[in-house]
């Protein structure tokens, strides 16, 4: 039976990273993915995906926000490709509202810069876009979009170079502790690791043995929409955006190229999924039309018509913050799970932060408010 000092189940967004920063240390590490990513079937794909620092869900993201934004550009100079734009975002809400308190917050903890502008500033600034009257609009410079099937792409690619062994089209069925090891079964054969990294994204709940996490799935949709106006080309500075709607939220981004499309989704409600290998890649039209009522009322030189749909999973947690901990039951079991439709900007530090908590129990970064503990 083969022996690896780590093995990492699913290499998509996070697992993919942690397969590089563990090849990159000299682990013997083998990454396993019942699929072979990049795919279209978890949570990591669509062409792109938000990256940004100002964080309004917690000012404690701020920390591992600084280290992700290095890993990319590190991931950058090791693929020769660019994968982050830094074309800068667009938020937008009421100022009593959880969007722009929060931005505002971890701004200011972290000293972040930010400008705010007016209403009628930002209409000039940012020709393609409505704005209430009453609400405040922030841009924050040092954010865009990761291409994020290259992002996984080139994370696996580097693993390799460094000597990682990526087995794809191969599934774990059950891993338990076994004599001072982790023994991990999948559909192919039987392996053992001194540690097991546990990224399997919707499909978490299976593998967390008697631990059971309070993780639930939705069903998420993606819309491009044709646009004749040169104002949300990526090349003449159209930002990504994430406006906050009576209680709603809605993001998007730039065109890449003229006639791929704007790309928009709404970041709230979500189909309730129970089943994640059963992903029905079908529209959802009361989803389309909300997208579309937004469209209409913020961004009104984009059609309605549609160019590319996708759809695509969350895994949420209670409070939508991320659970990444040591395994509560084997200390030799390390796992990242419910990034709750906001991780993948974080891929490349959590990826390092596993490798770290996997061999040390610990890691440099402060991460207590993602404990499994929180949960009781
Ligand atoms: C529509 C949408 C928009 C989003 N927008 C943003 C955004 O703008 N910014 C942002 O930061 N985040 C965003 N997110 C969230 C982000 O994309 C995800 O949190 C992140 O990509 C999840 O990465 P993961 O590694 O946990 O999951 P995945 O990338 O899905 O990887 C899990 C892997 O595990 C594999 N696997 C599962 N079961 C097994 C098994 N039994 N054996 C072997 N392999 C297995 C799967 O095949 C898969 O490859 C968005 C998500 C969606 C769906």
């Amino acid at each position: 039976m083969t022996h690896y000092d780590v093995i990492v189940i699913g290499a998509g967004g996070v697992g993919s990273a942690a397969l590089y920063h563990g090849a990159a240390q000299g682990l013997k590490i083998l990454g396993i993915d019942r699929f072979s990513p990049p795919h279209n079937h978890g949570s990591s794909h669509g062409q792109t995906r938000i990256i940004r620092m100002a964080y309004f869900e917690h000012p404690d993201y701020v920390p591992l926000l600084k280290q992700a934004y290095a890993g990319w550009k590190h991931l950058e100079q090791l693929s020769g490709q660019q994968l982050y734009h830094e074309v800068g975002l667009l938020e937008v809400g009421p100022v009593d509202g959880i969007v722009i308190p929060g931005v505002l917050r971890s701004s200011k903890e972290h000293d972040l810069p930010l400008d705010q502008f007016t209403t009628h500033e930002a209409q000039r600034q940012f020709p393609g876009f409505d704005f209430p009257e009453n609400h405040t609009v922030l841009f924050e410079q040092q954010a865009g979009y990761l291409m994020v099937e290259d992002c996984i792409a080139s994370y696996l690619a580097a693993a390799q170079q460094q000597g990682a062994k990526l087995n794809c089209e191969e599934s774990l069925v059950s891993w338990k502790p076994h004599q001072g090891e982790v023994e991990v079964v999948t559909d192919k054969q039987t392996y053992r690791c001194s540690k097991l990294i546990i990224t399997t994204g919707a499909w978490t709940s299976s593998f967390t043995g008697n631990c059971q996490l309070p993780l639930t799935l939705l069903r998420k949709h993606l819309y491009w929409y044709r646009s004749d106006s040169k104002n949300y080309l990526a090349s003449q500075g159209c930002p990504v955006f994430f406006y906050e709607d009576q209680g709603r939220f809605f993001y998007g981004f730039p065109e890449l190229q003229p006639g791929t499309g704007v790309k928009v989704s709404e970041h709230s409600g979500g189909d309730p999924l129970s089943d994640p290998s059963v992903l029905d890649p079908s529209q959802n039209q009361e989803d389309r039309l909300a997208v579309e009522a937004f469209l209409k009322k913020s961004l009104p030189q984009v059609s309605r018509d549609l160019v590319q749909h996708a759809a695509c999973m969350y895994t949420m947690t209670p409070d939508e913050n991320f659970i990444v901990d040591v395994h509560p039951e084997c200390a030799d079991v390390v796992l990242a799970a419910g990034l709750s439709g906001h991780g993948f900007k974080f891929a490349s530090v959590l990826g390092q932060m596993l490798i770290e908590l996997s061999a040390t129990g610990n890691t440099s970064l402060p991460i207590d408010f993602l404990s499994i503990k929180r949960f009781g």
